[in-house]
This record gives C-alpha cells, sequence and structure tokens, in this order.
C-alpha cells in the first residue's frame, strides 16, 4: 500500500465499538492507493453516547463519509438527513455520505450480499429463498433481496417477544416491492421443511454457528444437490451448515464475499468508482 497524505487528502472513516479487529480500513485504503485516489480510511471507536458529537466533528471537518458498524446500525437513524429506500425499509444504515452538509443514510449489508451471490453465480433473480434469522443483516438482505427481484422469502425466525417485529416488517416489504416475505417459527420443522424445498436459496443471517458453535439450524436431511446454501458468517470459514451443504453436494458460500462487496458498494457511493475486487480479495482476503 503507498498512500501519500497531504494537506488534500479526504477522510473516510468507520464508526463503531469495537473496530480495531475490522478488515475495512485495510479494503479501502488498498483501494484509494490502488487508484491513485487522495483519501484516508480511519477506524474510530464510538459507542451511541457519542454518535452525534462524532458526526458533528467530521461534518466540520468536511469528511467525504463513513460506515458505521454495531451498536450503531439503527441508532444513527435520527441523525441523517436523508435515507436510501433500502435503508427506510430495512431502518438500517452502515454507510453515510456527506452531500453538501447533508448526510444521507444507505444500507450496503444487503446490495454486498446479493453482489456476492452473483459473484459466485448463484442466481436467485425471480426465484423464492429461505433465510434464516430476523436481526439487522437478514432484514438488510431481505429488503434487498425484495427491491431486486426475489419472488418469495421464507424469513425463519424464533418465536419470541421480537417475532411481531419481523412480521411487521414483513408485511412492509411485501406492500413495498413486488416480493411475498412470510414469517415462520424457526422451531417448526415441518415448516423450515417446506420452506426449503420450495426454495432455491438457503442464507443463514443468525449467530449460530459463529466461532466455536457447532450448531446448525437446519437438519442435514433438509439439504439437496440443487439447493444454493449460504452462510453469511465468516469465522470459521466452514460452519457446520455448510459442511452439511458439501456433504450433500450443494453449492455453498461463507460471508466473506458479503463483507467485500458491502465494502465495495460504500466504495461506489462515496467515489463514484468500482473497488477493484480481485485486487482487494487477493490483498485483503486470501
Ligand atoms: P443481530 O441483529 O443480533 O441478529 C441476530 C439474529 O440471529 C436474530 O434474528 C436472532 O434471533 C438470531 N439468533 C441468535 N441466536 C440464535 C439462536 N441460538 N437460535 C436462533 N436464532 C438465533 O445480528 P446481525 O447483525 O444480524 O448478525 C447476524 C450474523 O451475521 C452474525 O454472525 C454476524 O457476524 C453476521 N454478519 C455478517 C456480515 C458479513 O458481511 N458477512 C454482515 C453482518 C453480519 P432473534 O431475532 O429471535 O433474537
Amino acid at each position: 500500500m503507498n498512500l501519500q497524505l497531504d494537506g488534500h487528502t479526504q477522510l473516510l472513516c468507520l464508526l463503531g465499538h469495537p473496530v480495531s479487529h475490522s478488515i475495512s480500513p485495510k479494503m479501502h485504503n488498498e483501494s484509494f492507493s490502488k487508484l491513485g485516489l487522495n483519501m484516508a480510511y480511519l477506524a474510530f471507536d464510538i459507542t451511541p453516547d457519542n454518535l452525534k458529537t462524532a458526526l458533528l466533528g467530521l461534518k466540520a471537518q468536511n469528511f467525504v463519509g463513513c460506515n458505521l458498524t454495531m451498536p450503531l446500525k439503527t441508532a444513527v437513524l435520527p441523525m441523517l438527513d436523508e435515507l436510501s429506500q433500502a435503508a427506510r425499509l430495512s431502518q438500517s444504515v452502515n454507510t453515510i455520505v456527506n452531500k453538501d452538509g447533508r448526510l444521507i443514510g444507505h444500507t450496503t449489508d444487503g446490495i454486498g450480499y446479493m453482489d456476492s451471490l452473483l459473484d459466485q453465480d448463484f442466481h436467485v433473480i425471480g426465484e423464492n429463498m429461505t433465510i434464516l434469522g430476523a436481526g439487522g443483516a437478514a432484514t438488510s438482505i431481505v429488503t434487498e433481496a425484495a427491491l431486486q427481484g426475489v419472488k418469495k422469502i421464507y424469513m425463519m425466525k424464533r418465536k419470541n417477544k421480537t417475532f411481531q417485529e419481523a412480521v411487521d416488517f414483513a408485511a412492509k416489504i411485501t406492500q413495498e416491492t413486488s416480493c411475498q416475505v412470510i414469517v415462520l417459527d424457526q422451531n417448526d420443522h415441518d415448516a423450515l421443511r417446506s420452506a426449503i424445498e420450495d426454495s432455491r436459496l438457503l442464507t443463514n443471517a443468525t449467530n449460530v454457528g459463529m466461532e466455536d458453535d457447532k450448531n446448525s439450524l437446519v437438519p442435514p436431511e433438509f439439504l439437496r444437490k440443487d439447493l444454493l446454501v449460504s452462510d453469511i458468517i465468516y469465522h470459521p470459514e466452514m460452519t457446520t451448515l455448510l459442511k452439511d451443504a458439501k456433504a450433500a453436494n450443494a453449492r455453498y458460500m461463507n460471508g466473506k464475499y458479503m463483507l467485500l462487496f458491502q465494502g465495495a458498494a460504500s466504495f461506489r457511493l462515496w467515489t463514484g468508482y468500482d473497488m477493484p475486487v480481485d485486487y482487494i480479495k487477493e490483498t485483503c482476503f486470501s
């Protein structure tokens, strides 16, 4: 990487807590360096309590924009001047663009996910999908999948106190797009089996399978050869769900390129340029 910083260098950053482990600074700075853009991307540890002050400071020095990660993606909503359609529908913002002092909120998690599917030749437009979970990542993915033309989405969610929120979200997406979104109880195995049977793609967007968790929410016998299986977790690279998919001779992918392509979508919003993704795969993801 060869960043040449000077008095004209423009600032971008990641805000969140924690942020020190993030790959985003490397990914964006490698891209600026490769394309010869006079920009720099830093990571700032910011909590919801000091987010407003942080944004005022960034605005005062005319920053280009920023990414937001946990726990700021919804906390930031009232601090923005405008929201993209996907950010409004998913009520989640991971990217801010500073447009002449107006802060525009976008969500690129869903775009990143859909682009990562295409990158692996997973084609789902006009098809049905089943997604496990209804948290921040799941709602961003469902929103973008619906906007891009996935036909029907089964959201499998635990029947707890946030179940009705998921049902309301599904109703909103069904009303505002041409996609039908149905929320079902994750523990109802007959419903899960039928949803997967009716789907081209199965996506895990829960925390189940992360780090040392060897669990999978899907019995291996529900998987089949012509099902596309995706886990948005990337630590570990192979979750139990993906191992089961491999054993069933299904095509599968983990979440590392979702991370890459959400960054690429933010990069495009800020700079107007395409991120050099092949170069970033080599330098940051191999
Ligand atoms: P989140 O908002 O906290 O949502 C977590 C979801 O997982 C919720 O729907 C939750 O269910 C469900 N869940 C958690 N534990 C469960 C369990 N034991 N059984 C069933 N469901 C369970 O988190 P998030 O931001 O959406 O992130 C979810 C996962 O995606 C994390 O592993 C994260 O690392 C990963 N992720 C990857 C990327 C990427 O770029 N690849 C981006 C974002 C997130 P309830 O709704 O019932 O609480």
